[in-house]
């Protein structure tokens, strides 16, 4: 029945693992969501909307006004680049919305988007479904620095677009400022659009978050996505957006307005809140995340993997060869018998599964008890 743009795609390996996580009762260091809600407050101010009676009929199209000004004004203090709410803004069911709105928008069918592989799953069934063709480029362990001498060699007269993710995941590499500078030049000498997904903005540990968009010459041509569930542990919420020049977010809002016309009405005005927390609670959330990255790090080295420190994210890609492994999707579809913790092989995030077959991803974004008992698991095997 499925038709043959979509054919390949089968279940999402994040359903697939979550699913065995919740069959087996192991540890959940698969898909990537916080077992801890986000602040308390915030999650009141959903209530409080929804009793109030806000958002709870259809809002506005491009997302209600105090969201699209709250991430204006975030956009400003955190990184001094200025967008107009009324058309530079637009509010998304998640990035994942946000980043198919895209594909669907601005992709003709036989354009070539260039994306660094492993990426994230949605990025090739987006490329698909816009009837486009994806041209990967591997990043490669254990830095997973981008060759950028191959991302110029790749550009052809059909490239449309760049599809980049930083921080990235799987694998946890922020892009330096040198980096992001070679892409942007590359961009407008070849006349390119870039979408960038930097939904873990908040969560960089090692070096800075820089958006491509305060680069020369890509205010015009970049659509930066990012999303409220990775920063304030919501995950379920779907509340996502982007910023860019007003003739590419109408471009995406004509074809986000027919994906689902508009969502999480009330949560919309919690995130607004949200993006206005003072400055303490993301440098708070980003040391916790980082204490948390120590902690399962030094936990699956002393366990024998081999550990691909991430920068940023909130996952570790590992590589499972040190444990005498050579498949990383065996390994995890056993993993939870074997010692009763779930993880994700990242052969999955890859056109060639067999740069990553021996890479396995765990998420640290889980309570520090849970990550010790994990580790304490996978110290038995
Ligand atoms: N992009 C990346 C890189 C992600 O890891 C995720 C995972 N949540 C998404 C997009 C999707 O974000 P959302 O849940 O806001 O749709
Ligand atoms: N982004 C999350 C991850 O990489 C999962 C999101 C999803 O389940 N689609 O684990």
């Amino acid at each position: 029945m499925l038709n043959r743009r979509l054919e390949g795609f089968g279940t999402t390996i994040f359903a697939e693992m979550s699913n065995l996580a919740q069959r087996t009762g192991a540890i959940n260091l698969g898909q990537g969501f916080p077992d801890t809600d986000g602040p308390p407050q915030i999650a009141e101010a959903a209530v409080r909307a929804i009793r109030d009676g806000r958002g709870n009929q259809y809002p506005p199209g491009n997302g209600v006004p105090e969201l699209r000004q709250a991430i204006a004004e975030h956009q400003q203090r955190r990184y001094g680049l200025s967008f107009d709410p009324d058309s530079e803004v637009l509010v998304t069911a998640g990035a994942t919305e946000a980043i198919a709105a895209s594909m669907l928008a601005l992709l003709e069918p036989g354009d070539e988007v260039i994306a660094f592989e492993p990426f994230y799953d949605s990025y090739a069934a987006c490329i698909a479904m816009a009837g486009a063709t994806r041209v990967p480029l591997t990043l490669r362990a254990p830095d997973f620095r981008p060759d950028l001498d191959a991302l110029a060699d790749a550009v052809t007269s059909r490239t449309r677009l760049l599809l980049l993710n930083s921080p990235h995941n799987p694998t946890g590499m922020v892009l330096t400022r040198d980096e992001l500078a070679a892409i942007a030049d590359l961009a407008v000498a070849r006349d390119l659009l870039v979408v960038t997904d930097e939904v873990y903005e908040h969560l960089v540990f090692d070096g800075e978050h820089l958006p491509l968009s305060a680069l020369p010459g890509m205010g015009d041509r970049t659509v930066c996505i990012s999303s409220a569930g990775k920063t304030f542990s919501f995950t379920g919420w779907k509340v996502g957006w982007m910023t860019a020049a007003a003739d590419l977010i109408a471009a995406v809002r004509t074809a986000k307005q027919f994906l689902t016309y508009v969502n999480a009405g009330p949560f919309q005005y919690a995130i607004a809140e949200a993006l206005r927390l003072p400055d303490a609670y993301f440098a708070e959330f980003c040391r916790d995340l980082q204490s948390k990255r120590d902690l399962l790090s030094a936990g699956l080295a002393a366990a024998g993997f081999e550990v691909y420190r991430p920068q940023g994210t909130y996952f570790i890609t590992t590589d499972v060869t040190p444990l005498g492994e050579t498949d990383g999707f065996a390994f995890c579809r056993s993993l939870p018998e074997r010692c009763g913790v779930v993880a994700v092989p990242n052969a999955v995030f890859y056109d060639s599964p067999e740069s990553g077959r021996t890479q396995v991803r765990f998420a640290f974004c889980k309570r520090n008890q849970v990550l010790q008992e994990a580790v304490d698991r996978l110290g038995a095997l």
